[in-house]
């Protein structure tokens, strides 16, 4: 089995437990308007073009096994440190039998595993691979189905299906929100996310990453919220509901 991927990040210590590889999906069945990784929203493969005109290929096919061996590398570091490898993209679920295929190899090899995801999958998929998965980061992008619709393209009842299973699976989470200037930031837009979520979640707010119109060009694509750009960064702040 193969799978498309556009980057592999060792070392990493914000997408899980301890040090990390995250390792990213190429694909993504939603169109955030902030999306900072928009190199991951298509399936095709791509060439960046970098401000001098070097040309930089996006996607790499890969075999499962030869993944996860790649993935594995740093075992011992990860290991001791309770880390492991991180799935993101993309939206990885969006090829959800490959990497159920690399997790099962991982395991095998004695090495942990967390997914990023949005959420927006097929009920089948989300279900196979978060029960394959240490521990999961579930992003809540909006708490209003006309507003998701809106800035991100999908249907937030296929999101909060899947959150309501997550919540009784037994697999360890938390719930991620990147707090959009203008879009899900004010007070209101938190008690309804944290609602949604209910109690005892473990719910971070995210900044808003403001490095993410900058690979738009080397793509040759305009940035969706070019206007965000001059806003203040948010403040990062991790919240318990009660
Ligand atoms: S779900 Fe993630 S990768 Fe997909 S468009 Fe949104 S921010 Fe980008």
């Amino acid at each position: 089995m193969t799978g498309r991927i556009f980057e592999i990040r060792e070392f990493t210590l914000h997408d899980g437990p301890g040090v990390r590889t995250t390792v990213f999906l190429k694909g993504c069945p939603l169109r955030c308007a902030w999306c900072h990784n928009p190199e991951g929203q298509s399936f095709e493969m791509e060439t960046m073009v970098g401000r001098g005109g070097e040309p930089r290929p996006c996607g790499e096919d890969w075999t499962g096994e030869a993944l996860a061996e790649e993935l594995a590398r740093n075992s011992d570091i990860m290991g001791q440190s309770g880390g492991g490898v991180t799935f993101s993209g993309g939206e990885p679920l969006a090829q959800a039998a490959f990497v159920a295929d690399v997790a099962d190899r991982l395991h095998a090899r004695s090495v942990s595993c967390a997914l990023e995801t949005s959420g927006f999958a097929p009920e089948a998929d989300y279900r196979m691979v978060v029960s394959r998965m240490d521990f999961v980061y579930q992003d809540i992008k909006h708490h209003d189905a006309d507003a998701f619709r809106r800035w991100c393209g999908g249907d937030l009842r296929v999101v909060l299906r899947n959150l309501a299973w997550l919540r009784g699976s037994g697999v360890r989470y938390a719930v991620r929100v990147p707090c959009i200037p203008g879009v899900n930031d004010t007070e209101s837009d938190r008690a309804a996310i944290l609602r949604l979520v209910g109690p005892g979640v473990a719910v971070e707010f995210l900044p808003y990453n403001p490095a993410a119109p900058a690979k738009y060009p080397m793509l040759g694509r305009t940035f969706p919220l070019g206007e965000m750009t001059e806003r203040p960064r948010q403040r990062l702040q991790a919240e318990k509901c009660s």
